[in-house]
């Protein structure tokens, strides 16, 4: 109780922040990134170098109301050939303009639901990839599986390419949820997905499940959970669900009045972290929980752990290309993303050009301030010899920048020479921590509530 008083009078319950999977985050893109830039980016990716590669498939069978996803429905699978097609193009494009010998550390195909392809078209297109670019040692190929849109075929097809993580979202087993929010997937379709991966030897599962979704309650996330340690996912994330209906329009079917408040949405989610630590699991992060052998939870332990847009990674490549409609690609120099409308990415694919809309170019200040919120996100400290090492700071700068931080937070961080931590108990304050290392303005209502 001591604890939620303190977290209301500093204000977590009425704060609207950023998840910082990037830094600047998204609504500070800007147009006067295009194409040329993107182009000269990948071109200087270096000889041999080992890259991210992110495949977006924008189409679903049926649209759930929660999700915010870019993507559209599709009854047949006429427009999920003819895109793959494009990302087969985009492919070819993007290899022209790639020094020689790049390889991949990941792969991920993700959506939307990549899974709608048709096995011979899960063929074309991975074979496609490793023809451009091999796997390098180590790497993961991962995609996300929709339980509703999987079979033996497609099983078989992802298998034969080379799986080696399957990613499946569920939000919550509960039935009355999951009407609604326009989502329907049993346990038992979910488990029968998860026999078919483990089946074909794919051992790495990670598992999505949201909290603060309608109608959930303590009782409800407790039995989701118990039903999703049943299945043994290696990894989880646990993300909270953010009611943005004037940005997702499909979430004003979501009644407000069932959502819980924020003091519940934070009980929610402490009731499923007992479950999964009680278990076993490790916190990485904010809201991701892995199997202490776990490539997250060791990289973790090891520092290594970062940030991207799909939450946290153990992935240390310095460049991650984004292909198909509305993906986003990061670079040492800065972001770039490609056109959200489907339409204008296949457009500008089939004209023999890159679709990039828009980005973001680094600043020098941009590179020190997205390490520290990345280190915080990650580790909870930004540690002092780092940035006197890396970035050029000096210790009394240090304690300068993070003096308000500590006058607006007091015992929930920690100030001393050895940099800025944030104890236990204030870690549910840390994107609201992160947000005062943010250099830009924000407009609060387009992010999702602090917690
Ligand atoms: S939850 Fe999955 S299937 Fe549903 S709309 Fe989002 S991406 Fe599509």
């Amino acid at each position: 109780m001591e604890q939620e008083s303190q977290l209301t009078r500093l204000g977590l319950f009425d704060a609207r922040v950023p998840r910082y999977t990037s830094y600047p985050t998204a609504p500070h893109f800007k147009p006067t990134i295009g194409a040329g830039d993107f182009t000269r980016w990948v071109e200087a990716i270096p000889p041999g170098a080992a890259i991210s590669l992110y495949m977006h498939v924008p189409f679903c069978r049926r649209l759930c109301w929660f999700c915010a996803c870019r993507t559209q429905g599709t009854q047949s699978d006429a427009p999920v050939r003819a895109y793959a097609d494009v990302l087969i193009q985009e492919l070819a494009l993007l290899k022209a303009h790639l020094a020689p010998g790049v390889t991949l550390s990941r792969l991920h195909w993700g959506g939307g639901t990549p899974t709608l392809m048709p096995p011979d078209m899960m063929r074309r297109v991975a074979g496609a990839v490793f023809d451009a670019f091999p796997l390098a040692p180590g790497a993961e190929f991962s995609v996300e599986i929709d339980p509703n849109e999987i079979d033996e075929a497609r099983m078989d097809a992802l298998a034969e390419a080379g799986l080696t993580r399957a990613s499946i979202g569920i939000q919550d087993f509960d039935p009355a949820i999951q009407a609604t929010i326009g989502r329907d997937q049993s346990f038992e379709v979910t488990a029968e997905a998860v026999r078919m991966i483990r089946a074909r030897g794919i051992e790495s599962l990670n598992a999505d499940i949201l909290y603060g979704l309608p109608h959930q309650t303590p009782q409800r996330i407790a039995d989701s959970i118990q039903k999703l340690m049943a299945l043994s996912p290696d990894r989880i994330a646990l993300y909270g669900y953010a009611h943005v209906p004037w940005m997702a329009k499909r979430q004003v079917m979501i009644p407000d009045a069932a959502l819980p408040d924020p003091q519940a949405r934070l009980a929610l989610f402490e009731v499923a972290r007992r479950l999964l630590v009680a278990d076993g699991y490790d916190e990485i992060g904010i809201d991701h929980f892995a199997r202490p052998g776990d490539g997250l939870a060791v990289a973790q332990r090891a520092g290594m752990l970062r940030r991207n847009f799909q939450g946290y990674t153990d992935d240390q490549a310095t460049a991650l290309v984004g292909m198909g409609a509305s993906s986003i690609s990061r670079f040492p120099q800065g972001y770039a993303q490609n056109a959200p409308a489907t339409g204008a990415h296949v457009k500008a694919i089939r004209e023999g050009r890159f679709s990039t809309t828009r980005g973001h170019a680094f600043t020098p200040e941009d590179i020190w301030r997205a390490r520290m919120i990345e280190a915080l996100m990650c580790d909870f400290e930004i540690r002092a010899d780092e940035f006197i090492r890396d970035h050029g700071f000096t210790a009394p700068r240090l304690a300068a920048l993070f003096a308000p931080i500590k006058a607006q937070f007091g015992e929930m961080v920690t100030v001393n020479a050895a940099g800025l931590s944030i104890p236990f108990e204030g870690r549910p304050l840390t994107r609201m921590i992160a947000r005062m290392l943010d250099g830009y303005e924000m407009e609060a209502k387009g992010h999702s509530p602090a917690i």
